[in-house]
């Protein structure tokens, strides 16, 4: 299996609680290394962007609300099949529905707050990768 990276969020709703390093344990127990990090307080700009694939979803104008309600940390993970590892540890979605042990179905507060974002593809964690971090900024 090849060694790959992807790109997380940890969201507002974990940073308000101070699960930032709670988040972090669990990704690296996952076989993830965190190699760029950084603790950012997304604009309003960069939330839409971001988000933009679902700019029709009802809950676009919400989620862009969350998301720029408090400090996030964008971080570069690095491990074996990384998408599909970090989405296996994130859990599904709702958080009603992830399986026992994922971050989202320990620590999640609801479907919007749900503590995480992960890539969904190696092309999607790319874009997304380019999308907040300078090649620079990731040291693995
Ligand atoms: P995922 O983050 O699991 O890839 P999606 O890409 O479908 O999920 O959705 C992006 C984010 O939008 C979710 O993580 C969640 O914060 C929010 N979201 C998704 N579905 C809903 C919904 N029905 N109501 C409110 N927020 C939602
Ligand atoms: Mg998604």
């Amino acid at each position: 299996m090849a060694v790959t990276r992807t790109f997380s969020i940890i969201k507002p709703d974990a940073t308000r609680r101070n699960l930032t390093g709670a988040v972090t344990k669990m990704l690296e127990e996952a076989g993830l290394r965190v190699v760029a990090s950084k603790r950012i307080h997304m604009t309003r700009e960069q939330a839409e962007g971001f988000y933009a694939v679902h700019s029709e979803r009802p809950f676009f104008g919400e989620l862009c609300d969350f998301m720029t309600s408090g400090p996030v940390v964008v971080q570069v993970l690095e491990g074996e099949d990384a998408v599909k590892r970090n989405r296996d540890v994130m859990g599904a979605t709702n958080p009603a529905n992830a399986d026992e042990g994922t971050i989202r179905k320990t620590l999640a507060e609801s479907i919007e707050a749900n503590t995480v974002h992960g890539s969904d593809s190696d092309e999607n964690a790319k874009i997304e990768i380019d999308y907040f971090f300078k090649p620079e900024e990731i040291v693995g």
